[in-house]
C-alpha cells in the first residue's frame, strides 16, 4: 500500500532501473504515475474474423494456433518463428522475429488472441508480431480498450500498463481531487476515482468519455484560476517607468520600412514600457517576419532612457547572429553592444562583464552565460528572450532577477492559434506579427516519395554548383524505438552522401548526440560557407540565418508536425534568390500525404499550425512543450475550447467568493495552484 506522495520505488516491480527510467518522463511519485495520463487509445475491444479484415488494418483476431510453431534461420542473428493461425472464416500466417521463447507460449490447438497489423498479398493473409493473450485468460492489451502512453527507454507500453494498474490498485488514499464539490455537482462531474480508473483503463468508450470530461475540467479550471491570481499579481508588479521618445527617429534610420505589424508590436511594447508596470509580453511571428527589429526598438528606447538591455539567445550561434544584427542596428544611435558566450575567455569575458556593471555598454546579448553569477549590470530594465520555449520559466526569472523590476518581452516563432495563444500565454500580453516583409520569395514546396530520388540528388548537385547550399533534416531517433527499415539517421545519412553520393561535395553533419560545442563548430563553417550539404536532426530548426541556403530538404517528412516541417523550411528563402523545399516520404497512407500537401500549398504559419492542430491533437503540439507554463496532462486545447470557456467562468466564480481560497472546499486546489506555478511566479512577481 502507498500514499500519493511516495516515491515508485515503493511499488512492487519497480526497482532502482526501472525507477531512473521512470524519472526520464518525469514521473518520481505514485501521483505523478496515475497523473501520466494516456496519450491515446487503440480499441481491441472488437475481434474480427480474419477474412474480414482489410490490408493494412490493426485487428484482433480469435484464432487457433494450427500446429507446433516452426523455427528457421533466416541468416546470422535473424530467427523467425512461424505459425498458423485459423478460425471459421480462413487463416493467417503469423510470424515474430528474434523472439523463439514465442514457441513454448503458443500451444497448438489453443485458442489465442492476437493483435497486429493484418496484411495481405494475393489470397495469404499474414501479421508479423502481433501481441497476444490467451482467449480465456485476463485481458490487459487484448480484448479491451487498451491506453497507449509516452514512453521511453526501459519503458514499454506493457511495462507502463502494470505499474499504473499496480498503481492504483496499491493507492490507499483518495485519487487527486481539486474541484470544490459544488463545482464538480453543478455541471455533473463523475467522481476522481471512477474518472482516475476510466482514463486508464476504460471499461467502454462511454465510461471513457465520461473520465475525459471530469479530467479536463478539471484541468483547464486548475490553469484558470492560477492564470488568474498570476494576471493579478502581475497588475501590480512594478517597472521602470521609461519615457518614450518619437520612435520615428529610430525607424528613419533603417534600411527599409517596418511593416505594419512591426509597428504595432512595437507600439504595443513601448505602451507597456511607460506605463509604470512591469512589461511581460509575448512578440510571436512567423519565421522571418521580423521580430528582431521590435526588439531594436525596445532596447533602443530603453537606452535612449539611459538603462541597460539583455536579450538571451538558446544558443552560441544564435546569440552571435543577434549580436551581429542588433550592433548594426544600434551602433548609429550611439548603443554599444556587447557579447557574453561560454565559450569566450575568461580575460574577454572579464572586459565585457566590467563594461556591464559600469554602463559604458547599453545591451548585453548571449547565451546563458549572461544569467552566470559574476555578471552584474547597472541599470538592468529589460530583458529579452529569444524562441523563448528553449528556456525554462527559471532561467528566465533568474535573468529578471539581475535586474530591479525589468520589462520582459519574449520573442516566439512558434506560430499558434489565437485563441489558444492568449490562453496559454495567459500571463503575458501577446502582439503578433502576422504580416511578412515586402518582397519575400515564396519557397516552392514539394512532397515527394522515393522515385524521385535520383531527380532530387542531381537537383542537390546543381544548386551546390551554383555556389549555394543545402540543408538535409532526418528524424531523430529515439533510443527505444526499433528503427523501422527505412528511417534514415543523420549521422547513417551524412555518412552514405558523402562517400556514396556526393564525394566530391562537403558533407557536414550535426545531431543530438554530439556536444554543443561540436555543433556549434560545424553551424559556423556553414555559415561561412566551408560546407555544402548539411544534414542534420532538427537542431537548425530555431532560428539561424543563413542567406545562402537554397534549399531544405526533410526526410521521412511524415513523422514531422506540420508546424515543425514549416519551422524547418524557415531556414530557408532567407536571401533574395529562389529557394525551395523538398519533402521526402515513401508512407503508402492517404492521410499522411494530405498532411504534407498542405505545406505545398499553404505558406503561412498559423494556417498551418491550426491544420497542424486540427489533423494531429494537441498531444503532440503540446508535447514539444512549446510554451513554459505546466504540461497539459490531458485537455485538448483545439477542441476543448468551449470547456475551457466553462472552466475560466467557474473560476472566476470561486475566486470573486474566495479570492485568497480559504475556505475549506478550496484546500485541495488552493495548493495546487500554489504549486503549479511555483516557479512562474518568481518571474511575474
Ligand atoms: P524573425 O522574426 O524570424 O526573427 P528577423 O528579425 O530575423 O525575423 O528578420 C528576418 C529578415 O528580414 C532579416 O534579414 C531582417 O533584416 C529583414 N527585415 C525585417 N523587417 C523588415 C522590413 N520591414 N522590411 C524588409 N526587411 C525586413
Ligand atoms: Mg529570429
Amino acid at each position: 500500500m502507498a500514499l500519493l506522495d511516495d516515491d515508485i520505488r515503493f511499488l512492487k516491480g519497480i526497482g532502482e532501473a526501472r525507477a531512473k527510467s521512470f524519472e526520464k518522463l518525469g514521473i518520481f511519485t505514485l501521483r505523478d504515475l496515475v497523473c501520466c495520463f494516456p496519450r491515446s487509445y487503440e480499441d481491441r475491444s472488437k475481434t474480427v474474423p480474419i477474412a474480414a479484415a482489410q490490408d493494412g488494418e490493426k485487428v484482433c483476431i480469435r484464432a487457433m494456433v494450427a500446429a507446433e510453431p516452426t523455427l528457421s534461420r533466416i541468416r546470422r542473428g535473424m530467427e523467425l518463428v512461424k505459425l498458423r493461425g485459423v478460425d471459421d472464416s480462413g487463416s493467417v500466417d503469423i510470424t515474430y522475429f528474434n523472439q523463439t521463447y514465442i514457441r513454448q507460449q503458443l500451444k497448438p490447438g489453443e485458442i489465442y488472441i492476437f493483435y497486429g497489423r493484418l496484411e495481405i498479398s494475393g489470397s495469404r493473409r499474414s501479421m508479423a508480431n502481433p501481441v497476444f493473450e490467451q482467449c480465456d485468460g485476463p485481458h490487459t492489451v487484448t480484448g479491451r480498450i487498451v491506453p497507449v502512453y509516452r514512453l521511453t527507454a526501459g519503458i514499454s507500453n506493457k511495462v507502463m500498463i502494470s505499474a499504473v494498474r499496480r498503481g492504483l490498485d496499491e493507492c490507499k488514499e483518495p485519487l487527486p481531487d481539486y474541484l470544490p464539490r459544488s463545482v464538480a455537482e453543478d455541471r455533473q462531474l463523475c467522481q476522481s476515482g471512477f474518472a482516475y480508473e476510466n482514463i486508464h483503463f476504460p471499461k467502454d468508450m462511454l465510461s471513457l468519455e465520461i473520465a475525459r470530461r471530469r479530467m479536463v475540467f478539471e484541468e483547464l479550471f486548475v490553469l484558470s484560476c492560477a492564470l488568474t491570481r498570476i494576471k493579478k499579481g502581475r497588475a501590480s508588479r512594478k517597472g521602470v517607468r521609461l519615457n518614450v521618445p518619437d520612435v520615428n527617429e529610430f525607424y528613419s534610420g533603417l534600411p527599409f520600412s517596418p511593416t505594419n505589424a512591426q509597428r504595432r508590436a512595437v507600439d504595443d511594447a513601448l505602451r507597456d514600457m511607460s506605463s509604470g508596470v512591469g512589461m511581460s509580453r509575448l512578440v510571436q511571428g512567423d519565421v522571418g517576419s521580423g521580430k528582431t527589429l521590435v526588439a531594436a526598438a525596445c532596447i533602443w528606447c530603453a537606452a535612449k532612457n539611459g538603462l541597460q538591455s539583455a536579450m538571451m539567445a538558446p544558443t552560441e550561434i544564435l546569440a552571435f547572429q543577434h549580436f551581429k544584427t542588433l550592433d548594426q542596428l544600434l551602433s548609429p544611435h550611439g548603443i554599444k553592444t556587447v557579447l557574453l558566450a561560454g565559450s569566450m575567455k575568461a580575460a574577454e569575458k572579464r572586459q565585457v562583464c566590467a563594461s556591464l556593471q559600469n554602463g559604458e555598454a547599453q545591451l548585453a546579448v548571449g547565451t546563458h552565460a549572461l544569467i552566470s553569477e559574476d555578471v552584474e549590470y547597472r541599470e538592468l530594465s529589460l530583458v529579452i528572450t529569444d524562441e523563448q520555449h528553449r528556456f525554462g520559466v527559471n532561467q528566465r526569472a533568474a535573468l529578471v532577477s539581475k535586474g530591479l523590476y525589468p520589462h520582459i518581452l519574449v520573442m516566439s516563432a512558434t506560430p499558434i492559434p489565437r485563441t489558444l495563444a492568449l490562453m496559454i500565454y495567459g500571463d503575458l500580453d501577446v502582439s503578433i506579427i502576422d504580416e511578412l516583409p515586402p518582397g519575400r520569395q515564396r519557397v516552392d514546396t514539394f512532397a515527394v516519395n522515393e522515385s524521385y530520388r535520383d531527380r532530387l540528388n542531381g537537383f542537390i548537385r546543381r544548386l551546390v554548383g551554383e555556389g549555394r547550399q543545402v540543408f538535409i533534416v532526418c528524424p531523430a531517433i529515439e533510443e527505444n524505438e526499433e528503427n523501422p527499415l527505412g528511417i534514415k539517421t543523420a549521422a547513417d545519412h551524412a555518412a552514405a552522401l558523402s562517400t556514396q553520393v556526393f564525394p566530391e561535395l562537403r558533407v557536414g553533419c550535426i545531431h543530438g548526440r554530439m556536444k554543443s560545442a561540436e555543433k556549434e563548430r560545424v553551424m559556423k563553417a556553414v555559415i561561412e560557407g566551408e560546407i555544402d550539404i548539411l544534414v542534420s536532426t532538427t537542431v537548425i530548426e530555431v532560428g539561424v540565418d543563413v542567406a545562402n541556403a537554397a534549399l531544405m530538404v526533410v526526410e521521412n517528412a511524415e513523422r514531422f508536425g506540420l508546424s515543425q516541417l514549416h519551422q524547418l523550411r524557415g531556414r530557408v528563402g532567407r536571401g533574395s534568390a529562389k529557394s525551395y523545399c523538398i519533402l521526402v516520404s515513401d508512407e503508402k497512407y492517404a492521410d499522411a500525404w494530405e498532411r504534407l500537401k498542405i505545406l505545398e500549398r499553404e505558406n503561412d504559419g498559423f494556417k498551418i499550425s491550426e491544420e497542424d492542430l486540427r489533423l494531429r491533437g494537441p498531444g503532440d503540439f503540446f508535447g514539444q512543450r512549446q510554451h513554459g507554463l505546466p504540461e497539459m496532462h490531458i485537455a485538448d486545447m483545439g477542441t476543448d475550447v468551449r470547456v475551457l470557456k466553462d472552466a475560466q467562468e467557474a473560476a472566476a466564480h470561486v475566486l470573486e467568493a474566495d479570492p485568497e481560497l480559504e475556505k475549506p472546499e478550496n484546500t485541495a486546489l488552493k495548493s495546487r495552484v500554489a504549486q503549479l506555478f511555483s516557479s512562474a511566479d518568481a518571474t511575474l512577481n
